[in-house]
């Protein structure tokens, strides 16, 4: 077991009891304070500690990372140290952090120095992200969307079994939470006997998704192994991917989706690492037929993690509409990374890979919704009494997302993201 993974360790800084961020966390991020710059800090409780000023006292020096690493726009300088960096970051902050260490609550001024609350500090985007592929991996979502779209009795596409399909999207549009965005225009065919029409996007949907940042991989032309993928990343964090359908459906004949996808994605603004996911790991659905053995892994490649989408109409309440689980993925991230690199195609430092949206195999564990409102034939009822199809403006879409065994909650705090009208 990792040290820093011990259910048993307690901080010295009150951690309420169902945080996200408990010291057995310790999820990276970017934040800044009126007084304060952008920096990487560390969420612990309802507080966040300041990597940059901890460095400059001194106190991660053993770990060989410079300060000026922590001052950063982006967690990527850190990242580009490779894992045994970032490991020995985690395990050293882990140490000054437990109850009984009293490095940093010895000295008061340097304790007000390296704490903030959180309620204090704005998130920031915590990666600069080079490439963003998103994947297609959820059977049911897929089985759920052909049904829909194509053949029941054909719902998946002949090479979904054995390939993990992905496509390449757009980096730029990634933003976190508390961004809003506009509702995304462009041509739709809304009838099929009528030419398309121009305007506001009318089926605005979010897809649930995790997604995982990796370090630097291998040059070009070389491949990572199914078996050694998760050497190559980071850590994961919560991604709404933001979906026009009406848009998507006209457009996406014959090289994929195109601008229903990429006016923006929501990211959230803690990257959990890896070795925080430990106690998580779990078995992923059998696969049949076998794949290549290129995707044939042994172990647990992927992780128990309760994933929840709520829709806040405006001044209203939160409703949650879904729960659904990252362990019902049929392709796991491993087998994600190693197919993204079979041909040599060269992974880089903060590159994201998206899961594809996450539906379980109950109608309310979907999730989109496209899937929960079946193609707008089963609109949802909100508490305030109104319907929803697909999402309106004014809405408010929050993702959550947590682990929980009977020892440790490891949470990834959340995503929420308000649509404001079309420009
Ligand atoms: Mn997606």
């Amino acid at each position: 077991m990792i040290e820093a993974n011990n259910p048993s360790l307690k901080s010295w800084i009150e951690v309420e009891e169902n945080s996200d961020f408990p010291i057995q966390n310790l999820p990276f991020g970017i934040y800044s304070t009126n007084k304060k710059s952008k920096r990487i800090g560390v969420a612990i409780g309802s507080q966040i500690l300041d990597l940059y000023e901890l460095a400059n006292a001194g106190f991660l020096e053993a770990t060989g990372v410079s300060a000026n690493v922590f001052e950063s726009n982006h967690l990527n300088p850190f990242m580009e140290l490779g894992k045994e960096s970032t490991r020995k970051v985690r395990n050293r902050v882990s140490q000054l952090l437990r109850a009984s260490n009293t490095e940093i609550t010895s000295d008061s001024r340097l304790m007000k120095s390296v704490l903030d609350k959180h309620s204090e500090a704005t998130m920031h985007l915590p990666v600069q992200i080079g490439d963003y592929t998103d994947f297609y991996s959820s059977k049911e979502h897929a089985t759920n969307v052909g049904t829909m779209f194509r053949d029941p009795d054909n719902a998946l596409l002949p090479n979904w079994l054995h390939i993990p399909v992905g496509y390449h999207g757009r980096a730029s549009s990634i933003i976190t939470t508390e961004q809003p965005i506009h509702r995304p225009k462009g041509q739709q065919k809304p009838k099929d006997d009528e030419p398309p029409t121009f305007g506001a996007c009318k089926l605005l949907d979010f897809e649930l998704e995790m997604a995982f940042i990796t370090y630097n991989g291998k040059e070009l032309g070389d491949s990572i192994g199914v078996n050694e993928a998760e050497e190559y990343m980071f850590g994961m964090c919560l991604f709404n991917d933001w979906s026009a359908r009406d848009i998507q459906k006209w457009e996406y004949v014959p090289l994929g989706p195109f601008l229903a996808k990429n006016f923006a994605s929501s990211m959230s603004p803690w990257i959990v690492t890896m070795d925080a996911l430990e106690p998580f790991r779990c078995e992923t659905p059998k696969q049949d037929p076998k794949p290549f053995e290129y995707l044939q892994f042994s172990g647990k490649k992927s992780f128990d993690i309760k994933l929840e989408m709520y829709i806040q109409p405006e001044n209203g309440a939160e409703n949650c509409v879904t729960k659904t689980n990252y362990k019902h993925m049929y392709w796991n991230q491993s087998q994600q990374l190693a197919h993204h690199s079979v041909n040599g195609c060269n992974i880089k430092c903060g590159d994201m890979m998206g899961s594809g949206t996450i539906s379980g195999p109950t109608p309310d564990s979907y999730g989109s919704m496209l899937e929960l409102s079946w193609k707008g034939t089963k609109p949802l009822k909100l508490s305030d009494g109104s319907e929803r199809k697909f999402l309106l403006d004014g809405d408010t879409v929050i993702e959550r997302g947590y682990c929980q065994n009977n020892d440790l909650r490891i949470g990834f705090g959340e995503v929420r993201t308000k649509i404001l009208p079309a420009k």
